[in-house]
């Protein structure tokens, strides 16, 4: 079988040692047996969250979790500041406005992260904002925002930081306690390295205080019920066993190594790409680039998509295109959970090839040899 190379910023590739797990005969999971597997899951993810406070696992994907961030904690009229600079900021502005929440967006250029000082100014505008809920790496436009900087100024306020940390979570910098995250969410398909179908929750007190005033309708993400069932080490319905048994063996195999060595080798990972885009002249898309994904320039007169189809087809690698404005425009290379610096090195070599077949000219290898370089341990 021709290999393939899974790049995009979730799913990502799942471990062998991690598939296996997963399957093994399945267990029941209201047994002692499930209940220490579930207790080593949650103990070990609030290890990488860097966190003392409660985490929730949803049977859901990714924005499950962003809408229970809204329900649990809010009531109707109520309002928050969203940073909307991309896909993923626009979601939670959505869901806000689903359920009849006032949103106040801080609306930025797509591949810059917000000013926090612009973030002050709003809140202090909006002193009854009851949340500011942005994102840790924009994955659409593969930008980091600087958390902990936005935290300084929320924490000194009545309202939540409620911070999406799906993609960014093992590749960028992230402390949820130091940085004063009442709410981060999480889910299982990307830096995680499980299949698609779990979301994940911390709540902090001062979360808690919100949840026993919140009126928004809620039944399935009740955090109530998550908190009910986690003190018995449980969940309040049927779990997801085989993916719970997974993201036990993940959370293991990124603690074995250690949560700061694992985005130290994410860094590496993207800077390679970055520096192997460079040296064929592509542009970074991305003024504050995370090192979860990569976004490329597409070089002039080359759609994007023709890159990342010819990709698939001819060489068995899957890069994400862009959304929106950005489809045709940039290709998104990611670098988390699995994805080694043997895939890495096997998608530039691809990328090479591929751009010289659409016709664009530069030095053949020398994007290889940067990334090469780039990752050459010092
Ligand atoms: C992937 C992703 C999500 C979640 O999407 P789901 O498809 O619901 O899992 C949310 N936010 C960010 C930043 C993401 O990268």
């Amino acid at each position: 079988m021709k290999k393939s190379y899974l790049m995009t910023p979730g799913p990502t590739p799942i471990p062998e040692e991690i598939r296996l797990e997963m399957a093994k005969p399945i267990i029941h999971h209201r047994t002692k047996e499930y209940q220490a597997i579930f207790k080593d899951a949650t103990e070990g993810l609030k290890k990488i969250f860097k966190t003392s406070n409660d985490i929730y696992t949803f049977t859901s994907s990714g924005t499950g979790a962003m809408e229970a961030s809204i329900t649990n904690v809010l009531s109707p009229g109520d309002k928050i500041i969203v940073v909307r600079g991309g896909k993923f900021g626009e979601r939670f502005s959505e869901i806000a406005g689903a359920y009849g929440v006032n949103v106040v967006n801080i609306d930025i250029e797509w591949g810059t992260s917000p000013e926090p000082e612009a973030i002050k100014e709003v809140l202090k505008k909006n002193p009854d904002a009851k949340g500011v809920y942005t994102t840790l790496c924009e994955t659409s436009t593969a930008t980091v925002y600087d958390i902990k900087l936005i935290g300084e100024i929320v924490r000194a306020t009545n309202a939540l930081f409620v911070v999406d940390v799906i993609s960014g979570l093992g590749a960028d910098d992230f402390e949820n306690d130091a940085w004063g995250v009442d709410i981060a969410i999480c889910g299982s398909q990307k830096g995680l390295m499980i299949p698609p179908g779990l979301a994940f929750s911390s709540v902090s007190q001062k979360a808690w205080k919100a949840v026993e005033t919140s009126k928004l309708p809620k039944f399935y993400f009740n955090f109530k019920k998550y908190k009910k069932a986690y003190l018995n080490t449980d969940t309040p319905f049927t779990s997801a066993i085989t993916l719970v048994i997974g993201l036990k063996r993940a959370v293991e195999t990124i603690n074995m190594e250690g949560i700061d060595k694992v985005i130290a080798r994410h860094k590496k990972l993207a800077l390679a790409v970055r520096e192997a885009a460079n040296a064929i002249g592509l542009e970074i898309f991305s003024k504050s680039p995370s090192s979860a994904v990569t976004a490329v320039n597409a070089p002039k007169g080359i759609d994007a998509d023709n890159i990342i189809k010819l990709l698939k087809t001819e060489f068995g690698v899957t890069f994400a295109g862009g959304q929106e404005n950005l489809k045709g425009k940039i290709f998104r290379v990611a670098h988390m959970g699995g994805i080694d610096e043997e895939h890495t090195l096997e998608s530039i070599k691809a990328l090479e090839q591929a751009l010289a077949k659409l016709g664009y000219k530069f030095k053949q290898g020398a994007a290889l040899a940067a990334a090469e370089k780039a990752l050459t341990p010092t």
